[in-house]
């Protein structure tokens, strides 16, 4: 039974352990989950802007090539040709720019910067662009490159432009003047713009120095000032002319993270970044609602299993109530007779496996007939277990059981004492209930309340049973009721095997 009561207990903690544990995995998972799948969001946002990165300086590798195939054009002819023929030069960079819309403009200069001819409706008078950087690179530098310089207001039209220009050898191999193609800012930031790459994200493209070119959001005022991207250029494009990256903005403090890509055959790199909680924002509102709705389903599946615990502790009460009323007496609180019976047994069983003697106490309230009916039945409840009390606090053993037997007459099972051992508690106990000095003007002991108590000791063997104890100690008390009452008899009949118990 108390195994049982034991393993139902611990069924209600382990029934909490398993609530506990369940909403806890079931929540953790869930956090494991969204944590994990912000790495994939991150991975995903850096793919994507890498991709972007890539065609986008594929896009402006291929720009800068047909610039170059038309420049090519241009000063084949004018070094086979010379600049003779304005006319026929300015027709051809027309057509040339008509038919590649990309190109913003075609111009043609001699050794001086002269304009000498262009695809613009109209050349402004005496202009010159021998000051300009591009053009003192190609006198300063014989090479027959195509060249990207910085961007530059157009002296035509204002808008920013990027020069993509070529020099012009006479026959000599002399410096005869530059040939020039314009790309228009605003052509490339155009083409970004069709990107979804969220309201504080870019795309932008770098020339030499991390100058910047164009950008989308568009920021004129940026175009050829520092892009602030120099360390993409200068720490990551030597190691690979591709990859992904991540920093914190020093314009605006913002977290980035994103794509970039070289372009093969021209000094252009375009950046596409990303603001890191910006798109991360669609996650998060997933992961919101996720994680609610599991914190929802953990509180849930908790206070389900707190009303099971609860139910089941509740269960356990009841039964220890139930239980504790099958061995209680109700009156004194001691164990009851069916509780003695079990303990009796059990006792003489254990004591018989290793040889030590048990005692049995009989006590019985003497003349208590006559205190009831002298004090009536509530008065006689209330000595029955005032002397239940005495009577428990005599017993101070360990395995020592003190039991209401039966209407005034109790036991004292005493597992292991000898026949003195009992002799001597039941003097205690008798004097314990002298000592109550409750009023019993029929009672044998000088008007006090007294008790008689019958004392049986054994050896249990194998083959013996407790009923020979339990009659001998009722035998014990017959003799000391005869004897005068108010004293402690020995089983008479026992009294040999009591010594030897003794
Ligand atoms: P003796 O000294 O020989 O034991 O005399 P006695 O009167 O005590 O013995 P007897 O067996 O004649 O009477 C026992 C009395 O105990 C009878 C009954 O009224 C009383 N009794 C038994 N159980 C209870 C109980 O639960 N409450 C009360 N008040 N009295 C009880
Ligand atoms: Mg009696
Ligand atoms: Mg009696």
């Amino acid at each position: 039974m108390v195994g049982d009561r034991r393993l139902r207990r611990s069924l209600a903690l382990w029934a909490a352990i398993f609530v506990c544990a369940l909403c806890c995995s079931f929540f953790g998972l869930e956090v494991w989950r969204a944590w994990s799948e912000r790495d994939t969001e991150i991975r995903r946002i850096e793919e994507t802007t890498l991709t972007l990165a890539r065609s986008l300086a594929q896009h402006a590798d291929d720009t800068v090539g047909i610039a170059g195939l038309a420049l090519g054009d241009l000063v084949e002819r004018v070094e086979a040709d010379g600049m003779g023929d304005r006319e026929r030069l300015t027709r051809l960079m027309v057509s040339a720019v008509a038919t590649m819309p990309r190109l913003g403009g075609l111009f043609l200069f001699d050794a001086e910067g002269r304009w000498m001819a262009s695809s613009a409706p109209a050349s402004p008078a005496n202009a010159n662009n021998g000051d300009r950087d591009y053009f003192r690179r190609h006198k300063a530098d014989p090479s027959p490159a195509v060249a990207v310089g910085q961007p530059v207001r157009s002296r035509s039209r204002g808008h920013w432009i990027i020069p993509v220009s070529r020099r012009i050898d006479a026959p000599d191999g002399s410096f005869a003047g530059v040939a020039l193609v314009t790309l228009a800012a605003s052509y490339f930031s155009d083409t970004y713009a069709p990107f979804q790459i969220g309201a504080k994200g870019s795309i932008t493209l770098l020339g030499e120095d991390a100058t910047l070119l164009s950008r989308q959001p568009v920021d004129e005022s940026r175009i050829g000032g520092d892009s602030g991207l120099g360390a993409i250029l200068h720490r990551h494009l030597p190691e690979a002319p591709t990859g992904t990256y991540a920093f914190v903005s020093t314009l605006d403090g913002v977290e980035r993270l994103g794509g970039y890509a070289g372009a093969a055959h021209a000094p252009l790199v375009v950046v596409v970044a990303a603001a890191r909680e910006e798109a991360l924002a669609p996650w998060r509102r997933d992961t919101l609602a996720r994680l609610g709705a599991a914190g929802l389903g953990s509180l849930l599946v908790g206070g389900l299993g707190a009303w099971l615990v609860r139910l089941i502790r509740r269960q356990e009460a009841v039964e220890a109530r139930l239980q504790a009323m099958a061995t209680t007496d109700g009156l004194t609180g001691l164990a009851n007779r069916r509780s003695l019976d079990a303990a009796l047994e059990r006792e003489w069983r254990r004591a018989a496996r290793s040889g030590a003697p048990v005692s049995l106490l009989l006590v019985d309230i003497d003349h208590f007939k006559a205190f009831n009916d002298a004090y009536g039945h509530p008065e006689g409840d209330a000595c029955l277990a005032a002397v239940a009390g005495a009577l428990a606090g005599a017993v101070r053993r360990g395995g020592d059981l003190a039991a209401r037997y039966g209407g005034e007459e109790f036991a004292l099972l005493l597992p292991g004492a000898t026949a003195e051992e009992a002799r001597r508690v039941a003097e205690a106990a008798r004097e314990a209930v002298a000592r109550l000095d409750r009023p019993h003007a029929h009672g044998p002991a000088s008007g006090r309340v007294s008790v008689s108590v019958g004392v049986a000791a054994a050896l249990p063997g194998p083959a013996s049973a407790p009923a020979l104890l339990v009659a001998a100690a009722d035998a014990a008390l017959y003799r000391a009721k005869r004897e005068g009452r108010d004293r402690v008899a020995l089983a008479p009949s026992l009294a040999g095997f009591a010594r030897r118990a003794g």
